[in-house]
């Protein structure tokens, strides 16, 4: 095999990404520090843009400093200012300062997830190979010993643990929607909650999904309400309706969130989504509504129609008991996704990112040992922040309009009461347990002082 300690490799070793949202074009950033040669294949035509304001916290603010990305997420930064609660005809009925809203503390930081994707594909554009409008259709271990194998169809095979066969194979050969088929020594998929890379690789995604019990879309509208770095919310039971508007963004957000067992429809189809987002808010916020509800509900589904960048997913975790197979490994949401309601899986996909390509340059590229280090010190971190997703998300919404007031009612005393700083601190402590859920190890990057590393790591391409 290519690439041991008797037989030193010359060329550097080839990975194929799938996805360029925040995991894929992080991951190829160190990758290509690493030395390795990177190639990202996107399914969307361009760069998605779209998409939530997503937290930057703990762990992951480490990382993006490493990255010399903080000062751009710094300077993207939403700078909210406050968030508020506003009654049927829209007036603020609580308002408490932004930071308490989201928890955070310190360095964090909120920034657009387009924003972030953005500085990620900016960093990263000149020394990767991005390919746009396209997707992996299968993935085949290259067995020179052996007769070649598709993972396909060993997919669920319990005597092969960690992949091992696979991982002995010489690299895997990729076939595309479009482009001609290529090989590559590793495979990864970044590609999300729907990950075509864990279909192909581990089965089914019905089979890691647990729903959370509630659907979430996202879009972007006129600033009609004239809003500057101010958040408003609005509760009917069992909803949530938000609308903001960040700093540097001339348009506002929409966001609608609703409490629903699964739903069936294809997650590519944006027009049976919609159909899923009105019929959920139907009538609220109308004249003739009985439910009552903010009258501006019906201006953000007109929006949600409108916009070019309208998002809608279910609130799921991706709960796997491994990561990864012979030369595949997944990252980001396509491995442990946490749902938006964590507030961490932006987070944990830059630090995913920075363990994944630290161990496999430790590891002179060889996957079996990368993959088993990156996953002993992820799991932990994912877990942690998969339990504050289940508490989150069932306290995004609430059911009934008593539990509507009795919330309405603390956050109108909270900025008055002395001990308001002891709350705020309080409602922040679980999210940054999450978000420091992990101990970042140095990895010497070629070419840079390193701090110490730890006794196991030797520099890439050392073998
Ligand atoms: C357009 C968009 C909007 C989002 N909006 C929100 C939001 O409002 N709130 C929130 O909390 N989270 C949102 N997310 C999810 C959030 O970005 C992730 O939870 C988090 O940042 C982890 O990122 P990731 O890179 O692992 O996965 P994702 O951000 O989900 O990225 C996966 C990427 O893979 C691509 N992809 C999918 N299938 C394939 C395929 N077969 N081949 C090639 N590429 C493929 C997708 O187009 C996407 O670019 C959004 C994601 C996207 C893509």
């Amino acid at each position: 095999m290519s690439g041991t300690a008797s037989s030193p490799r010359t060329t550097p070793r080839t990975v194929l990404i799938s996805g360029a949202s925040i995991a894929g074009p992080a991951l190829a950033y160190w990758l290509h520090r690493y030395g390795f040669a990177v190639t990202v294949v996107e399914r969307a035509p361009e760069l998605r843009t779209g998409g939530y304001k997503v937290d930057i916290r703990g762990a992951a603010v480490e990382v993006a400093e490493r990255m010399g990305i903080l000062k751009d997420i710094q300077r993207a930064s939403t700078d909210m200012q406050t968030g508020a609660y506003v009654n049927d005809e829209g007036r603020r009925i609580a308002t408490l300062p932004a930071d308490i809203f989201g928890a955070r503390v310190g360095r964090d930081d909120e920034i657009m997830r387009g924003e972030l994707a953005r500085i990620l594909y900016d960093r990263t554009r000149a020394d990767v190979e991005y390919v746009f409008g396209d997707s992996i259709t299968s993935i085949t271990p290259i067995a020179p010993l052996a007769p070649t194998t598709s993972i396909t169809s060993i997919t669920g095979r319990a005597d092969d643990h960690h992949g091992s066969t696979e991982a002995a194979a010489d690299g895997v050969e990729v076939t595309f929607e479009r482009g001609a088929p290529r090989r590559f020594d590793l495979v990864v998929g970044a590609d999300g909650l729907h990950s075509t890379v864990r279909r192909l690789t581990f089965g089914p995604e019905e089979q890691f999904v647990r729903h959370l019990g509630a659907y979430i879309s996202a879009f972007s509208m006129p600033n009609e309400l004239g809003l500057h770095r101010e958040e408003l919310y609005h509760a009917v039971p069992g909803k949530l309706i938000c609308a903001y508007s960040s700093a540097g963004d001339p348009a506002a957000k929409g966001l609608l969130v609703f409490r629903s067992p699964r739903l069936t429809y294809d997650h590519r189809d944006t027009a049976q989504q919609l159909a899923l987002v009105e019929k959920a808010f139907d009538g609220i916020g109308t004249e003739s509504s009985a439910a009552g509800g903010w009258r501006e509900v019906p201006r953000l589904l007109e929006a949600a129609h409108k916009a070019s960048d309208f998002y809608f997913d279910g609130m799921q975790l991706i709960e796997m008991d491994r990561w990864s197979r012979g030369r595949v490994v997944l990252l980001g949401d396509a491995a442990h996704c946490a749902s938006p309601a964590s507030g961490q899986g932006t987070g944990m996909a830059l630090v995913g990112a920075y363990v994944l390509a630290g161990e496999l340059a430790a590891a002179g590229g060889e996957p079996e040992q990368a993959f088993a280090r990156y996953e002993e010190q992820m799991r932990g971190y994912a877990e942690v922040n998969h339990a504050l997703a289940r508490k989150f998300a069932q306290e995004m919404t609430v059911d009934t309009r008593r539990q509507i007031r009795f919330r309405h009612l603390m956050m109108r005393i909270l900025p008055h009461m002395p001990w308001k700083n002891l709350v705020a601190k309080k409602i922040a402590e679980d999210v940054q347990r999450g978000a420091h859920a992990i101990t970042l190890k140095d990895y010497p990057v070629p070419g840079r002082a390193a701090r110490p590393a730890p006794a196991a790591a030797r520099p890439a391409y050392a073998a």
